[in-house]
């Protein structure tokens, strides 16, 4: 045991003499240590050099297993150590900024219509988003970007090949991913200050009432009549505040229903969904990439005013985006009188 304890301070020593670093000396050691073990597993019991080592086989190999229980111990420490040590932002307290926040959002501070408190609001907002595809995709982006702090999506698709001409939240990397983890990772990644909870399911009608109740504005970009009826039909039940956008090729549209406030609901100027084959889906009639860019980023910028109180929102108005034409027109929505859904502002 002594001359193996002498060979390894020499070893440690020439090595330090060296200047050979202390992981190699490790290495020599280690090295050491499988070649007395090697002698005392081959060797006869009697043979001298095998006494000349001292110890049995067995009491060197549970010095080697205490030395690898330390070191992975160690190791193990180490791993833990550094992922705490990474910086891992946690948002805030609410209302309150970090540097690094007010540094971030110093463009909107600066605006007169939203500026500090305008953004303390979009920190404190609650958005849900239907939908993590076309319209869903520049909507969560921008509104992570604005810096609203609590974002939802709900979507209960993955992510294809055919989606990535438009939904520029979604990878390459990330197909077959559920689109509502895809959209989560993209937003950690955008900004670490903000959360977004993925809800990846389909919308229904119990989904639909206890997600609203959570969140104080909707943004709709769902890609079909049924779940946009049964989005509007809570909103107006709950009193939240709807931004809809739609599209199909070249043509986007956009509004705010809030017939709470006074405002016709989505059912008003829709009342019945067209029949089917009038209305065909995106898959079947095509869109332009840009255009679901175009009418999201419209959704998000709705919402950032109409969380901050700036400007005049597309409350009972809608924006029609004839992108092939190049032309944008505003027209007025009525209440229906009757209506299924608000009463058409006669209750
Ligand atoms: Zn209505």
């Amino acid at each position: 045991m002594g001359l193996v304890l002498g060979l390894a301070a020499v070893l440690w020593g020439l090595g330090a003499l060296m200047k050979v670093s202390t992981r190699a000396r490790w290495g020599m050691i280690a090295a050491l240590y499988v070649g007395v073990l090697a002698v005392q597993v081959a060797m006869p019991p009697a043979h001298p050099l095998r006494a000349a080592l001292g110890g049995t086989p067995q009491g060197w190999a549970a010095l080697g297993v205490a030395v690898a229980v330390v070191l992975a111990y160690r190791a193990g420490l180490g791993a833990l150590r550094r992922r705490a040590r990474r910086p891992a932002p946690e948002p805030s307290q609410p209302g309150t900024f970090r540097p690094a926040e007010l540094d971030r959002y110093a463009r909107h501070i600066v605006l007169r219509e939203i500026g500090g408190p305008g953004q303390k609001r979009l920190k404190q907002a609650r958005v849900l988003v239907i939908g993590a595809g076309g319209l869903g995709s520049p909507a969560l982006l921008y509104l992570g970007a604005a810096g609203v702090g609590n974002l939802g999506v709900i979507d209960d698709d993955i992510v294809s090949n055919s989606n990535l001409q438009r939904q520029v939240i979604h990878t390459d990397a990330r197909i077959g991913m559920p689109k509502v983890f895809s959209a989560a990772e993209a937003i950690a990644a955008q900004n670490p200050f903000v959360t977004l909870r993925p809800y990846n399911r389909r919308l229904d009608e119990q989904t639909a009432r206890a997600l609203f109740a959570e969140h104080d504005l909707i943004l709709d970009g769902s890609d079909n009549f049924e779940t946009r009826y049964l989005v509007n039909r809570v909103a107006a039940e709950l009193g939240k505040p709807l931004v809809a956008a739609a599209m199909s090729q070249w043509e986007g549209q956009i509004s705010l229903y809030d017939p709470a406030r006074g405002t016709p609901c989505y059912a008003c100027v829709f009342p019945q969904a067209p029949a089917p084959g009038l209305a065909p889906s995106c898959a079947e009639a095509g869109v332009l990439g840009p255009l679901p860019g175009v009418m999201g980023a419209m959704m998000a910028l709705e919402a950032v005013k109409a969380l901050t109180g700036a400007g005049e929102g597309l409350r009972g108005r809608m924006l029609i985006y004839d992108a092939l034409q190049g032309e944008t027109r505003i027209i007025a929505l009525k209440r229906r009188p009757g209506c299924a859904v608000c009463g058409g502002g006669s209750a």
